[in-house]
């Protein structure tokens, strides 16, 4: 284990087990562990950035290819039309847990408004 090491690392490394739904060469996905709906996937980049805020310029695509990776899973699965929420949670005011970026993809029900 290193710094940059958290779970999800560890998960991308088959260290430990997920269920892992979508990968290619800069992405992969899997379920939440505790999931707040029905459908609730995790895309996490490949490459080690602690949270949004932690991106540096260089890095602002990965968020791209996280949306695009969570679109394209809706597609596949069927529930684009009928809509899903995607939410990147920021340090701890955010509620972010695991600093490794990452986008939630929550869907298969009709979600809640949000707030605190
Ligand atoms: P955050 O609160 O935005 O950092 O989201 C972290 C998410 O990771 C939470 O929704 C957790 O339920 C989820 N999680 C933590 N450990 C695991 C795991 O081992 N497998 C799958 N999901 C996990």
């Amino acid at each position: 284990m290193t710094d940059e090491d958290t779970i999800f690392h560890r998960i991308a490394r088959r260290e430990i087990p997920a269920d892992i739904v979508y990968e290619d060469d800069e992405v992969f996905a899997f379920r939440d562990i505790a999931p707040q709906a029905p459908v609730h996937v995790l895309f996490v980049p490949k490459e080690s950035v602690r949270t949004l805020d932690a991106m540096k310029p260089s890095q602002a695509q990965i968020v791209g290819k996280l949306a695009y990776a969570a679109a394209e899973y809706a597609r596949k699965e069927g529930f684009a039309e009928d809509g899903y929420r995607v939410v990147i949670n920021c340090n701890g005011h955010g509620g972010q847990t695991v600093f490794q970026l990452h986008l939630h993809l929550l869907a298969g029900a009709q979600l809640g408004r949000f707030g605190t």
